[in-house]
């Protein structure tokens, strides 16, 4: 029994300064601070998350964000951009609140569907797109200063960049089930699952484009969602014997993890829907504290020590900090 991936689970990019990451993705985009840990692999750099509520796979966007950080360069091999949802009719709100704290957007037309590009302030490329499908049910966090009726409903789509797309394209279809499903000039638009906004995979081909550099304003990796231990055990087989081994599965106290570089350069994760952001703190609670995995929390003191200390938007009336 084939188990398919079931859209995007979260997007990880590098950033610089991390107050100003929270001040943008909090602050200005209204996403919920849902939890403030290390990157594991790093404990000297936070690793921020940020999503809906309660952090439902599909909605999350994390960052590495050090002070300081050198910026990447856009090339082949990258996510060049990522896309979230919003409902119809709230573009205008958006380009209004974004141009008001001085980001500057640009219109555009994704499959029909309106839409703006701007940047974060490291130069991550983002975009919103209206969507009418019935993603757009997914309950939107309502905490934060943007109107709910115009609060990002979670990922829309990522696009990868490549000089050439051919190798990804047969990696998506071959081997992990992704359908085509429009084409647009050198854009061609990928679903998985059950399909539908936050299960959109683009590929861009532009031959012109030479190798990028991942760092600072770069996603990192992009991840999907497999429901659970199981379905991803059998992706890993199923990825080793389509000549895509990955690496094994790593504990991410939120979800667990495979990872492996598609051909053409971009590094995909596997990541598991469960256990979920509220396993160690309450929902209410989620993002207030710094938060680290048992094998890591006896370090806690010296981490405290180098981490600077950080200012949720969301939070200031009760003055939480790290
Ligand atoms: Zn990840």
């Amino acid at each position: 029994m084939k188990t398919p991936i079931l859209g995007i689970h979260h997007v990880t990019a590098i950033a610089g300064d991390p107050q100003t990451n929270v001040d943008f993705y909090a602050g200005v985009l209204g996403l919920r601070l849902i939890k403030k840990t290390v990157n594991f692999d790093d404990p000297s750099t936070y690793h921020l998350y940020y999503g809906d509520g309660v952090g439902s796979p599909g909605t999350v966007m994390t960052f590495f964000p050090r002070a300081r950080v050198r910026r990447g360069v856009l090339g082949s091999g990258q996510t060049s951009t990522t896309t979230f949802a919003v409902p119809e009719n709230s573009l205008a709100y958006w380009r209004q609140r974004l141009e008001e704290t001085l980001v500057r957007t640009a219109d555009l037309t994704r499959f029909g569907a309106p839409g703006l590009s701007f940047a974060d302030p490291d130069g991550l490329r983002l975009e919103l797109i209206e969507s009418s499908g019935p993603e757009q049910n997914r309950q939107p966090w309502d905490g934060s200063s943007v109107p709910v009726e115009h609060a990002i409903r979670g990922f829309d789509s990522v696009t990868l960049l490549h000089a050439d797309s051919a190798t990804t394209e047969r990696l998506l279809v071959a081997a992990m089930g992704f359908r085509q499903v429009a084409a647009d000039g050198q854009r061609v638009r990928y679903e998985s699952g059950g399909g539908g906004s936050g299960a959109f995979v683009d590929l861009l081909h532009d031959p012109n484009m030479a190798p990028g550099r991942v760092a600072g304003g770069s996603v990192h990796h992009v991840a999907f969602r497999v429901a659970d231990d199981d379905a991803e055990a059998e992706w890993q087989n199923r990825l080793s014997e389509a000549g895509h081994p990955t690496t094994e599965v790593k504990d991410r106290m939120y979800f667990h993890s495979v990872y492996f570089r598609e051909p053409g350069g971009v590094l995909f994760e596997l990541a598991t829907d469960n256990p979920g952001f509220a396993t160690d703190e309450s929902v209410d609670q989620l993002g207030s504290e710094l938060r680290l995995p048992p094998w890591i929390e006896s370090h806690r003191n010296r981490i405290e020590q180098v981490l600077p200390s950080l200012e949720d938007p969301q939070r200031k009336d009760t003055g939480v900090a790290a």
